[in-house]
């Protein structure tokens, strides 16, 4: 037994209250008895003297002396016969309060004296009386009963009847009786705790068992099952607990998923997200938050918001979102070392509703807004590159309706120039509805297994013309025999070798080079087109597949260009899942190179 916990343990306070119950219950059924049993004894003694005294022929003998001190001789010879009968001692007392005869040897003595004189008194006054009390012998105590009984003789009292009986085997009987009692109530407790115990232990150990298995349960552990074994207030809470580990269990999964999933997102999530206490103390920021402050989650208990932010955005101070919440203006965009950000900021609250701080989500939007841009370049450039020949067209035309011209040489250059303008408008918008029907998947390419070799042989020839007239030699440097079958709309490749080919023709001087090879390296056809002309600046080369990106804008304009043509043929080959890119050297020539796949059907025949 753990000592410590005696007075702590249910079980041992449970066999102490049952014990005391018990004793208390014992003792008091104890004392009644006793009491009774004394209350009997003295009874049945009192009867037994009184049944003596008035059934016996002493009293009636005494009655007929008028004065009992005169017939000393014969009372006390009477009493002695009487003696030899009974155990009690019998003293005759006469008016005077003397000792007429006695069983004993108190004769001529005062009554007063020897008797106890209020029963003696009373028992003159014509009442039978009773009383308790001690008296020595021998040096010992005995108790006795004492009765007095009045002699009457008509209505005079001459004498009284005195009879002590000695109790002290009846109280020794008591005495007795309470030992035994003792006894039995020695055995009734021992019974009682053994019993105590088993019953204490009965009702304990399946709550200990509760406790037990809800402390493991408080540490986590949910395995814990308790046994139900009766159907009792104890059987029942057994088994609500065992309803309540289940709830919990389910309960703490639930939560916890829902925790991991929270932490997930905002683990993953590409948005920083950051929550910032009013005493400017940062409790949770996510991976991307910590990134975009160029921070680790180390760093952050020592440093305040505010000097991590302020890195970042002077305008985004606790003091500043604070102020900015409260006027209700919860959002904004700043731009920091190449990058933009938007940022979403407002109080997070307690469940009572108070301010507990700020919760700020810092967005990148470059890639967004750099779209945005480029949009908005796109229809800039296309009300320019609409309007330029627009304007030429309506001057010429207004100069012609004016009637000033007369001249019919110079009326017909106007009308070319207005027919070339037409043309012009014409390509663009062509070539703008192509590359919308590009961007948004519509161009519906019809592929078919095809001799690349063919295609590119055709293109050259197409534009041998245009090449002759500048005296550039164009050389076809691959086997014109060679077949290289690529999986492709026809069509649209040819549009782009054209417009690679044409390129270089316009961008290469008279007289130029212009080198075409086309083999197959690994899965890939690949198709180069290097010239000498007069290449590209080196910070301008990233943007030749830009629409409308020009290097010299008027030249390309002269040439017929809408700087739209590398654009579109890249959007061709990508959608051939091929690659395209230009390598060059301002003023030493340009190198375009086209990957496409491999046609990988086998055994092909006719191939166009
Ligand atoms: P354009 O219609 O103006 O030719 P492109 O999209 O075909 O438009 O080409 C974009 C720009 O790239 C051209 O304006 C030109 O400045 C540059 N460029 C393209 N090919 C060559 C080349 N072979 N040599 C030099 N510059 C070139």
């Amino acid at each position: 037994m753990d000592v410590k916990n005696f007075g702590r343990s249910m079980r041992w306070k449970l066999v102490l209250i049952y014990c005391l119950l018990v004793f208390i219950a014992m003792t008091i059924i104890g004392v009644f008895i006793i009491n009774q049993l004394e209350a009997y004894y003295i009874d049945s003694t009192k009867n037994n003297l009184t049944n003596t005294v008035k059934e016996g022929t002493l009293i009636t003998s005494l009655k007929s002396y008028k004065n009992l001190s005169q017939h000393q001789q014969e009372i006390q010879s009477n009493i002695d016969a009487w003696k030899k009968t009974l155990q009690e001692d019998i003293f005759v007392v006469d008016d005077n309060y003397m000792i007429v005869a006695s069983t004993n040897v108190n004769q001529g003595q005062s009554a007063i004296d020897v008797l106890d004189s209020k029963i003696i008194l009373t028992a003159l006054d014509g009442q039978v009386s009773q009383s308790q009390g001690n008296i020595m012998s021998q040096n010992s105590t005995i108790p006795v009963m004492n009765m007095a009984f009045p002699i009457e003789r008509g209505d005079i009292i001459s004498g009284v009847i005195y009879i002590r009986a000695d109790m002290s085997s009846i109280y020794e009987n008591i005495t007795y009786s309470k030992l035994i009692f003792v006894k039995a109530m020695a055995i009734g407790l021992v019974i009682t705790v053994l019993l105590g115990v088993f019953i204490a232990r009965s009702i304990t150990t399946p709550i200990n068992d509760v406790t037990e298995k809800a402390e493991k349960m408080a540490k986590g552990d949910f395995s814990q099952e308790v046994s139900v074994k009766s159907n009792d207030e104890i059987g029942r809470l057994a088994e609500m607990f065992n309803l309540l580990r289940t709830q919990l269990d389910a309960t703490l999964s639930e939560i916890s998923s829902e925790k991991n999933k929270m932490e997930t997102i905002l683990q993953h999530m590409g948005d920083g997200l950051i929550a910032v206490n009013l005493s400017g103390q940062i409790i949770h920021a996510n991976p991307a938050a910590l990134n975009m402050l160029r921070t680790t989650a180390a760093e952050l208990n020592l440093r305040s918001y505010d000097s991590l932010i302020q890195e970042l955005s002077e305008e985004l101070t606790l003091e500043q979102l604070m102020k900015k919440c409260t006027e209700g203006d919860l959002s904004g965009i700043f731009e920091k070392g190449g990058f933009t950000y938007a940022t979403r900021y407002d109080w997070f609250k307690d469940e009572s509703g108070n301010d507990m701080g700020i919760i700020l989500l810092l967005q990148d939007i470059t890639q967004r807004q750099k779209l945005e841009n480029i949009q908005m370049d796109f229809v800039a450039n296309v009300s320019h590159e609409l309007k330029t020949p627009l304007t030429t067209i309506k001057s010429y035309t207004e100069t012609l309706l004016d009637g000033c011209v007369e001249d019919a040489e110079t009326v017909s250059n106007f009308l070319e120039i207005i027919n070339a303008e037409a043309d012009r408008m014409n390509r663009l918008v062509k070539d703008l509805l192509q590359l919308s029907r590009l961007d948004n998947n519509q161009e519906i390419l019809n592929r078919k297994e095809t001799n690349l070799v063919s295609l590119i042989k055709a293109a050259v020839k197409k534009v041998e013309i245009t090449a002759n007239n500048k005296k550039q030699h164009l050389n076809c440097l691959f086997n014109l025999e060679e077949r290289i079958p690529v999986d492709m709309d026809k069509d649209r490749i040819e549009q782009v070798i054209l417009n690679i080919l044409s390129n270089a023709i316009k961008y290469t001087k008279e007289g130029g080079r212009i080198d075409i090879d086309v083999l197959k390296l690994g899965k890939n056809a690949v198709v180069t087109v290097t010239d000498n002309g007069i290449g590209i600046p080196v910070t301008e080369q990233s943007r030749v597949f830009e629409r409308f990106f020009r290097v010299d804008k008027a030249r390309s304009r002269d040439l017929g260009g809408t700087g739209l043509g590398l654009a579109i043929s890249k959007q061709i080959v990508e959608a051939h899942q091929g690659t395209i890119k230009l390598e060059s050297k301002d003023g030493k020539g340009t190198k375009v190179t086209i990957a496409l796949p491999l046609s990988l059907k086998k055994g092909v025949r006719n191939i166009e």
